[in-house]
């Protein structure tokens, strides 16, 4: 069987591709765990678009780049934001309901926009309810199968062409493969996303040579909930929005010496918490000011309740790993440095977020890319594989290695690839992972224990992104080092 699509990952980045991709595509969606295990399913504040007549896509432009410090690709941009309102209505058009207040949209407020645009559905669980509208259209097609629990580990490379993946159990033939797998929180032990997300697909298209870009910019959310060293989910963005204010344990303001306050963009917010953080202090949201927090917010309500088993009015929080910025780099129709290999959401780098992402810009990345994903595939022709002489799949697992636990390689991660980086630290721990990694045979995957695979792909992942840190040797935006005084703020250069 060969597949016209396949799509790696379950989150939304894979639904909005399939649920848009023709009736006639034979199409396959496979999958780590379940299908409905995702970030995009934990996605709360929302979506940015311009809906209102006092905003301009312009004004979005601006807040996107001046969040970005000016690294980012002015040309994606420019398409994200311009085509933001056309897949928001489509989107409405479908039956995908967003929050309204006295019969308008109800535009919520996060850090570093200058409008009121973010769109949000179910109060905070705006990720729930897209996966939900998404998730409708694609199961139960009878041109899409899908595959849970079953990891890819190795991209199928044949004369420079990407043909399909192999699972453990598996290979799969496809005339266009696209890597959807997410982002690395998972390399971290405090952080957003689900463990699953632990940057599989970097080391999968490393291994591939595809072209990686801009790995060393890690987005820390300033506000994940915890209690005793456990992260209990985000605080969005959207509770400052709404009043939240961040002071320390005396109530002092925490914010108060950038003129945005606690509207801060998201890098700057998360290092002043970290320093303050590791200077002994606590930080907390103070979400006194918001009525019917509950309401408005049900899934950090109920995470709240969940830490404390009670709504505090003071929400302990810490900054943790949250977004992966750069990854495998794309072109406007997602397509990567090998042919009719694509990739697309998190784990891909468009260039649009640029050294820190402004929030509520990850949805509509993957609305907006992939709609064109899409349309792209749907024009292409049948591809250059030819049916019927692929050999059957054996795999005989035969190479033992040992190799450190899962915590201890989050750990080495965390030390230095965490918010404050410096050359020391990341090269000690680049070669923590070095001395491992040349005891193991990357292509050679399939002859390993699945839980090898993934302490593998961990390594791989981690030392490109330790690596990618030690060469960006200036500060710039959610990258921080404390050794060099160099700043690389851009210039705007209209
Ligand atoms: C708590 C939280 C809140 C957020 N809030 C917002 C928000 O309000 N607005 C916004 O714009 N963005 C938000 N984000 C970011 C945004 O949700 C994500 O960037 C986006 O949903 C990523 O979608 P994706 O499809 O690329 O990846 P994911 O949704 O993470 O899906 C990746 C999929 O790939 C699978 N996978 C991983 N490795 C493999 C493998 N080897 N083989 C097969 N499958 C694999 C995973 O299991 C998963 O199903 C938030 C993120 C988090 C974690």
């Amino acid at each position: 069987m060969i597949y016209d699509v396949i799509l790696i990952g379950s989150g939304l980045a894979t639904l909005v591709t399939a649920a848009k991709l023709s009736d006639n595509k034979k199409i396959l969606v496979i999958t780590k765990d379940e299908l409905k295990q995702s970030s995009s399913s934990l996605a709360q504040g929302g979506i940015a678009a311009v809906m209102s007549p006092d905003d301009h896509w312009k004004y979005h432009y601006e807040d996107t780049l001046k969040a970005g410090h000016y690294y980012n690709d002015r040309k994606a941009i420019s398409m994200l934001v311009r085509r933001a309102q056309t897949e928001i209505n489509i989107l409405i058009n479908e039956g995908m309901t967003f929050d309204r207040e006295d019969g308008q949209m109800a535009l919520g407020m996060e850090g570093a926009h200058s409008k009121r645009r973010i769109l949000h559905a179910g109060g905070d669980a705006t990720g729930r309810e897209l996966v939900r509208h998404f998730q409708k259209k694609v199961c139960g097609q009878s041109n899409i199968t899908i595959v849970e629990h079953e990891p890819v580990h190795t991209l199928h490379i044949e004369d420079g062409y990407c043909i399909g993946v192999f699972t453990e159990k598996s290979h799969y033939y496809g005339r266009h493969t696209v890597l959807a797998s997410g982002g690395c929180g998972g390399l971290y032990r405090f952080s957003s996303n689900p463990d699953e997300n632990r940057g599989d697909g970097i080391a999968l298209a490393y291994r591939a040579g595809a072209t990686l870009k801009d790995l060393e910019f890690i987005q820390f959310h300033p506000t994940l909930l915890h209690r005793d060293g456990k992260a209990f989910g985000l605080v969005s963005e959207a509770v400052r929005g709404e009043g939240g204010k961040l002071i320390d344990e005396k109530g002092k303001a925490v914010m108060d010496h950038h003129p945005l306050k606690d509207l801060a963009p998201r890098d700057i917010v998360a290092q002043t918490i970290d320093m303050k953080l590791k200077k002994g202090s606590q930080v907390f949201l103070d979400i006194t000011n918001i009525s019917n927090f509950s309401k408005r917010f049900p899934t950090i309500h109920h995470n709240c309740v969940k830490a404390f088993g009670y709504q505090p009015s003071l929400l302990p929080v810490a900054p943790g790993a949250h977004f992966q910025l750069g990854g495998v780099a794309v072109n406007e129709n997602s397509e990567t440095s090998i042919p009719n290999l694509y990739a697309i959401g998190e784990v891909a780098c468009t260039g649009v977020h640029g050294a820190n992402r402004l929030a509520s810009n990850s949805l509509l990345e993957i609305l907006v890319y992939g709609s064109r994903l899409a349309a792209h595939l749907n024009n292409e022709g049948e591809g250059n594989i030819q049916g019927g002489f692929f050999p059957p799949f054996k795999s005989k697992k035969t190479i033992k290695v040992t190799l450190p636990s899962i915590q201890e390689i989050q750990r080495n991660h965390e030390e230095g690839a965490g918010i404050v980086r410096c050359r020391k630290e990341l090269e000690k721990c680049m070669n923590w992972c070095a001395q491992y990694l040349e005891k193991v045979s990357e292509e050679k995957l399939h002859l390993y224990e699945r839980d090898t695979i993934e302490k593998i792909n961990m390594l791989r992942t981690s030392f490109l992104i330790l690596s990618a840190a030690s060469e960006r040797r200036e500060s710039l935006g959610v990258h921080m080092r404390s050794d060099t005084k160099e700043i690389g703020q851009r210039e705007f250069i209209g």
